[in-house]
């Protein structure tokens, strides 16, 4: 029997988003079908479904509604499938959206500032109700304690935990959708606590402590019954931007579709970001093609495998999600795909968990994502393993990397410049670390101001490798300083003007003035880089090979190097590496997402071959080889470092490099 107490590697997420429309609610479903689902798939937990999105709930119900094509407990019939073949099952609880308590309770709905009720984009109210109805159009209810809707959840909450008495976890969705309610409940309550519903400050703090009530509440409830139970919040307890509400989680689930929420790359920051939590971590994806909810679509299994594999290495655990029918009768092929994936997270394991992430490049996260997300894809593309700066760690680092806009308070700017001192080293970029004018570190420029016009150029002082030599358009343009004692690398010139109705020049942007006056685009003095251009929020933006080739040289001029170094695996490759007691574990992929239609597919995953490593240690190395195939690799050891080659990766390889 598996330890049902242990956090999960290997979950999917069932959704059961079902309408009351459709007859014969789980008449399919059995005990043995449902096991044979997660034998097939490899699982060691399945989150399965008390209430959901229509409002209704699987389970006989005194305080809500049961489905009304339903005659049995099927919540419960999962929870006893599930754990007879020892796998967890926490319990999903629908919050934000419930489609038939918003029609029966509209004053539990959250309201906008102009009095309308707060729904989803998709949401049309002049539609007839025979008119198409968009996909994920629901309506936003009010998770503020103290409403009569956040009381339901509550009686829900008791109900499932008082019901069932092995609950491994409770996963409540749709937690943190906005950042304002002007229900009745919530202009009251603003009242009462002296806020001023007027004041947006007033109303975010309002709606931030409501909120944090909701899920202390819901989590006293689930402890009374359960009190090693993990519970986790979604939409918002996993969104780096969402920091009031990390605390409340036992752990965290990462969602996130590739396909269709804006690419494979956006995943490793995050986990990087919420390891530094103490908690365990998972990312999730979806077995569909583009999104949740999606019946009949996949995604290709080799796809799969890679997103888990990206998972492993970047330290998470897996959960993929799938929308049972109604009939309650498990999709076998979803299994299949699931459990290829699965199989492999099981193989890989070893070699990616539990180990020490070895990075010397830091990154200091903003609450600029754009920024941060930019950062890191630089950094993925040319396999430079970083981490993120936290708690003022600097020292922990070879160079960081500080954008965004960043802000820093006395002490953190006290651990920076010991740093600095002590031959730690900094790229920063624009304005950050910029207080009343003035740059808070030594750069050996004067910081002028934010940028006169729409664009700039970019003109090298001597010619960069790799780089056009003619004067490269920023989109982005770049600050303005002055230089007093810093090496200046290259400069920027500015257009004749802005684009704009009274100055315009052809279809695009104006030209460079070769009479314009220059300034500093990337200068350097002592430890400290500076770049004018946030350069890694326009890659973000506009995937330019030149931002990204630029961004490197900037840093170049100060970092030494990773602790492992790859040649040939271009863009595309992926490179991280862990200790563990004693061995090094490097772990290496390689797909190349598309973009087909809307989606970001993985269609073609070529092998790629002779990948050199280097890995900077001190250690007396024993051996190299590939636990994956038993294959030994040659290795040769100098001084401070070992190399050696990989013959071939697909997908994704583990080498294990033992002292
Ligand atoms: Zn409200």
């Amino acid at each position: 029997m598996k330890d049902l107490k242990k956090f999960p590697l290997k979950q999917t997420h069932l959704d059961f988003h079902t309408s009351p429309d459709i007859d014969g609610i789980g008449v399919n479903f059995s005990k043995e079908n449902f096991q044979e689902a997660i034998k097939l798939g490899n699982l060691d937990s399945i989150t399965v479904f008390a209430k959901c999105h229509h409002g209704v709930c699987y389970y006989p119900t005194e305080v809500g509604t049961m489905h009304p094509n339903l005659d049995f407990d099927l919540t419960g019939a999962m929870i006893d499938a599930a754990h007879e073949v020892g796998v967890r099952a926490p319990v999903y609880i629908t919050a934000g959206w419930s489609h038939k308590d918003a029609i029966d309770h509209p004053e539990w709905v959250q309201k906008r500032k102009d009095g309308s009720m707060h729904t989803t984009e998709n949401y049309e109210f002049d539609k007839t109700p025979d008119s198409p109805k968009k996909h994920c159009a629901w309506h936003m209810l009010c998770l503020n304690d103290g409403n009569g809707y956040t009381d339901h959840i509550y009686k829900i909450t008791e109900e499932v935990c008082k019901r069932y008495k092995d609950i491994d976890g409770l996963f409540y969705d749709i937690c943190v959708v906005g950042e304002v309610c002007y229900c009745e409940s919530c202009l009251k309550g603003m009242k009462e606590m002296g806020l001023n519903p007027e004041d947006d400050e007033d109303a975010k703090r309002y709606f931030i402590i409501k909120r944090q009530a909701f899920m202390e509440k819901c989590g006293e409830i689930m402890r009374k019954y359960h009190p090693d139970a993990t519970i986790f919040f979604n939409s918002g307890g996993a969104d780096p931007r969402k920091k009031d509400y990390h605390h409340l989680q036992t752990h965290y689930e990462m969602e996130d579709l590739p396909t269709a929420w804006g690419g494979y790359d956006k995943f490793p920051i995050r986990a990087k970001f919420f390891a530094k939590k103490g908690k365990p971590f998972m990312g999730m994806t979806g077995k569909f093609h583009l999104d949740w909810g999606e019946f009949g679509g996949f995604k290709a299994k080799e796809a799969l495998k890679f997103e888990i594999a990206i998972m492993a290495m970047y330290g998470a655990s897996a959960s993929i999600g799938d929308h049972m029918h109604p009939d309650g009768e498990m999709e076998m092929q979803t299994y299949e795909n699931i459990g290829f994936a699965y199989d492999y997270l099981e193989e890989i394991a070893p070699y990616c968990y539990g180990g020490k992430f070895l990075s010397n490049l830091g990154v200091y996260i903003t609450d600029d994502w754009d920024t941060n997300n930019g950062i890191s894809k630089i950094l993925l593309e040319n396999q430079l393993d970083y981490d993120v700066v936290y708690n003022n760690n600097f020292a922990d680092f070879d160079t960081v990397i500080i954008s965004g806009k960043a802000e820093m308070d006395e002490e953190g700017l006290k651990a920076l410049n010991s740093y600095i001192a002590n031959g730690g080293k900094v790229l920063l970029m624009g304005d950050s670390l910029v207080k009343d004018g003035r740059f808070m570190i030594d750069t050996g420029l004067e910081y002028i101001g934010k940028p006169d016009f729409d664009c700039d150029y970019i003109v090298p002082v001597e010619k960069i490798e790799n780089l056009p030599n003619a004067p490269m358009l920023s989109s982005f343009p770049g600050h303005k300083t002055e230089n007093k004692d810093a090496e200046i690398y290259a400069e920027i010139i500015t257009p004749y003007f802005s684009r704009t109705y009274r100055h315009f020049c052809g279809h695009k942007n104006t030209p460079h003035n070769k009479e314009s006056k220059k300034m500093p685009a990337i200068a350097k003095k002592g430890n400290v880089v500076y770049m004018a251009h946030y350069m890694p929020e326009q890659y973000e933006e506009y995937g330019s090979i030149f931002n990204k080739r630029y961004f490197m040289f900037a840093l170049n001029l100060v970092y030494s190097g990773p602790v492992l170094k790859i040649e040939g695996m271009e863009s595309q490759g992926r490179a991280t590496i862990i200790q563990q007691e004693n061995r090094y574990c490097v772990n290496l992929a390689y797909a190349s997402p598309i973009r087909k239609g809307r989606a970001e597919i993985i269609e073609d995953i070529v092998p790629i071959y002779n990948i050199k490593a280097e890995i900077k240690t001190d250690k007396n190395i024993k051996r190299v080889y590939n636990p994956l195939t038993n294959e030994e690799l040659e290795f040769k050891q100098e001084e401070g470092k070992v190399s050696f080659v990989v013959p071939k990766l697909h997908c994704h390889t583990s080498v294990v490099v033992e002292f």
